[in-house]
């Protein structure tokens, strides 16, 4: 268990003059991205979603810069502390049991990005954040997502770990500290669901089929995106019931905050996907800019 449940690196000396150490060149603002994943089978399905990632992946190198480098916030890498992959070629994970073997034989061989990893650990004051070195790899909650939208697997990715025994308010925070790196063709991506309650799942479910409290939920995150309430985010749970059926765990929902911390609310804001699979998964995503 090496690197990945050790002390964090320690960060004392960060400031936001660490960026200067990024080894990638100064860029256009790059847009943010929260993308809700919903089954890992929309990777390989010729579906709606997967088409729609096509779709936007298309749109870098022509509406936006390529990112030199995708940072991605999957719900599926909880972690005890804060970490960053730091390896040379991060492994594909299969995480998830009972679906076709085309899925298991699914690969995403993007390069890693170790020292622009350094660099973007150092820059964050707090809280600290560390390299895992082995453990990781890219989660299902990355590479379903990144590879319709980057087929070729040539743009590096470094994946963010979530502390998930930290308060809401602070995966916002770590969020926000991530908005310079949009000025260095970063591409930040937060990847989960703004409802997300896989107990409820009704299988057939068409995409407008959902629970009440699952269309409530939705509503009311849709509403605070739109009018630049980012930080009301964090507040999810003062919802009460719609926010404990929506979210019986939050893993789903804290990308979301990291991907609004690194938005702006002065940011053009658009919604594709705004609807259901399986009735209590809401597949909305997001673009900021
Ligand atoms: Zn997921």
């Amino acid at each position: 268990m090496a690197s990945l449940w050790g002390a964090p690196l320690s960060t004392t000396a960060a400031t936001s003059s660490a960026l200067e150490a990024l080894p990638l060149a100064k860029s256009p603002r790059m847009p943010v991205l929260f993308l809700g994943h919903g089954s890992p089978m929309n990777a390989i399905e010729d579906n709606e979603y997967r088409r729609s990632w096509q779709a936007l992946g298309a749109e870098f190198g022509a509406r936006y810069p390529r990112p030199q480098l995708i940072l991605c916030i999957s719900a599926h890498w909880i972690t005890r502390g804060w970490w960053l992959t730091g390896m040379d070629k991060p492994k594909t994970i299969h995480d998830f049991g009972g679906f076709p073997q085309a899925l298991f034989d699914q690969q995403y061989p993007a390069p890693g990005a170790p020292a622009a990893a350094q660099a973007i650990s150092r820059s964050i004051a707090a809280p600290p954040v560390g390299l895992d070195k082995d453990e990781w790899g890219y989660d299902h909650g990355t590479w379903s997502v990144l590879k319709p939208m980057f087929p070729k697997a040539d743009i590096p990715v470094i994946q963010l770990s979530m502390d998930y025994s930290r308060p809401p308010a602070e995966h916002y925070a770590l969020g926000q500290q991530l908005k310079g790196l949009r000025e260095r063709g970063v591409l930040v991506v937060g990847s989960g669901n703004i409802v997300h309650n896989l107990r409820m799942t009704r299988r057939g479910a068409s995409a407008i089929q959902a629970y009440d409290w699952a269309i409530e939920f939705d509503k009311v995150i849709a509403g605070q995106l739109q009018q630049g309430q980012l930080g009301a985010l964090a507040g999810f749970q003062s919802l009460g019931t719609v926010a404990q059926m929506s979210h019986p765990t939050w893993d789903h929902y804290l990308p979301l905050l990291h991907a609004a911390g690194a938005a702006d609310a002065k940011d053009p804001i658009r919604f594709f996907n705004a609807n259901y699979q399986s009735a209590s998964i809401s597949m909305r995503s997001v673009v900021w800019g």
